[in-house]
Order: C-alpha cells, then structure tokens, then sequence
C-alpha cells in the first residue's frame, strides 16, 4: 500500500475509495474519533456535566462508541461527563448470551458500569416467545424488537438517572431508516431522524448518535483495528426486515459508486431537517395504557402487546 495521504510519514493501511486518501492506522482512528467529536459538536449533543446512557448491544458498533465516548471524555475530563452502559436482553437463546459476557468483560476492561434489563422482565414476554405468540406474520421481527428496545433503553436510562441516550446508529443505519419509512408512507416520521436531539421523555431526556455521520464499515475497520472485541453471532431474526434488503442494495451502489451513501446522507439530513421544524414542538401525549411518552392515544409497546 502507498505512503498515508495524511501524515506521508506511514504506509498506509486503508483507502477511503469515497475521498481517494490512503490511512495509515494512527490517521485512520484519528479520523474516526474526530469524525464522532466534530458530530458531537456540530449538533450540541453532549453538554457539560450530562450523564450518559449508551445502549450497548455488544455487536462492533455499539462497543466501538462506548470506546470512543470514553477516550473523548477522559481527555476531557473536567466536563465532568459520566458514562454508563445499559444492555438489553431480547431474550434470543443462542444469540444474546455470547454478547452479554463481552459488554461484562469490556465494561470492566474500561472501567465503566453497566446495567441489563431483559424484555422478558419489563413486559412479560421474550423475543422468542413472541415469535411464536405474535398474531399477524406481517409485523416483523425487527418491528416488535426494535419497539420493545427503544422503551427498555429508556426505562434503564432513567433508572441510572442519564440525562442523555446515545446510540451507535451509524450513516448505514439512517439511510435504511429514511428508506423504509419512506416506503412504508411514513413522511412524518422522518422528522425524527435528523441528528439534532430532542427531549422526548417525561423527565426531558435526550436521544444522541454521534456515529450518525460514519460509514458502517469503517466503524468495523476501527473496531478490528483497536482490538474491539465484538459479537460475530447473527441474530436468528433478522432477516424478516427490508433492513437487510436495503443494506445489501446501498452497499452495491456504494461499491461502483463511492461515495453515494455519503451524498444519499446529506440529502436525507437536508429533508429530516425541514420534516423537523413541522413537527409539533408540544402536545407529547401520555399512552392511556401504560401512562408512558405516546405520539398517540396508545403507544407503540402497548400496541404491539396487544398482538402478542
Ligand atoms: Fe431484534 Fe431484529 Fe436486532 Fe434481531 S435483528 S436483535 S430481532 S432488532
Ligand atoms: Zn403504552
């Protein structure tokens, strides 16, 4: 490989094919960690003094924030940031274990508390059980996991008293997103996927991604490049999802086209944008079921229950 276009003191270890540079490894990580400090920034995602939940899966992404988040906070350390990791157990036999004992392990490795909350004790019923239980086939697994997920994330942030959430969801992840609400008629729900945090709680809690602007498999790159330790494991359920479909379909056209997602990125940051700003800024209403945070009369989690 040619010398780093960066540095052009190394051999480089990486080409960035949407930008033309070649990476030595200390200017690749380099990147990647001011990439995620420049989003932090750009969008007031973190201020002084917040505690931060990261929802930690275990999988290279989830595991690489919590690295990042870390190293940027200890060279920060009079911010007076704290973090802690919260996990959630689907209850997905053969598939969650392996990834619980690697966010045990790491979170000790960096020194850092960590929390577990299993569907299975905050609504009664595992992902498995409800794969077997769930009424229509046309509600997919991903559907009912990432709803129960989302809620679960919450309910231990606040039970550590977070003041922020923040998730790996990287550039891949928010494109997919765009996609399928887009196909699925859901304009309304593209106002939220806009970077810039809002308070969705009662408690006036805020959602944060500072990967949002990262390639996803540049993050596993930096992941296998620090040593990460990850999950290989596939989740049994994921392929019900048009995720998958999407995923694979960006991927080719990145392939013969670098830099597209890049562009597709921008262009979705530019409507969320304006998809935000019509967005009703009060009215958040309570679920008349469960009493929790409802866009409408009954939320999400109980609507899903109720076809279980
Ligand atoms: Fe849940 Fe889908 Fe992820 Fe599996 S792939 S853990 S079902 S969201
Ligand atoms: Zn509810």
């Amino acid at each position: 490989m040619p010398c780093c276009t960066k540095c052009q003191k190394a051999e480089s270890i990486y080409f960035r094919a949407y930008s033309g540079e070649y990476l030595c490894k200390k200017c690749f990580l380099r990147s990647i960690e001011s990439k995620a400090a420049r989003t932090i920034s750009k969008y007031a995602m973190i201020e002084y003094g917040d505690k931060i939940a990261v929802g930690v899966s275990g999988g290279k992404d989830s595991l690489s924030l919590l690295y990042v988040l870390k190293m940027l906070f200890d060279q920060h350390s009079n911010n007076g940031n704290e973090l802690v990791a919260v996990t959630i157990d689907e209850g997905i036999k053969g598939y969650r274990d392996e990834s619980l004992q690697i966010v045990k392990d790491f979170c000790a490795q960096l020194g850092i508390e960590s929390k577990v909350l299993s569907y299975q004790s905050l609504f009664g019923v595992d992902m498995d059980q409800a794969m077997i239980q769930r009424s229509s086939q046309k509600v997919s697994s991903c559907s009912i996991c990432g709803t129960f997920r989302r809620r679960a994330i919450d309910i231990a942030a606040e039970a550590v008293g977070a003041d922020i959430v923040a998730t790996a969801h990287n550039m891949d992840d928010q494109l997919q997103t765009f996609m399928i609400n887009l196909l699925a008629g859901d304009v309304e729900r593209i106002g939220w996927i806009y970077p810039e945090p809002v308070q969705y709680t009662q408690s006036g809690m805020k959602k944060v991604k500072p990967f949002v602007e990262i390639y996803e498999y540049e993050i596993a790159f930096y992941a296998l490049q620090r040593d990460i330790p990850f999950q290989s494991e596939e989740c049994p359920y994921m392929n019900e999802s048009i995720r998958t479909d999407l995923r694979e379909f960006f991927n080719r056209l990145e392939r013969d086209h670098p830099g597209i997602k890049y562009n597709g990125y921008k262009s979705m940051t530019k409507v969320s944008k304006v998809l935000r700003s019509s967005m009703p800024s009060s009215g958040i209403k309570k679920c008349s079921r469960c009493g929790h945070v409802s866009t409408g009369d009954i939320c999400s989690v109980c609507k899903t229950l109720s076809i279980l």
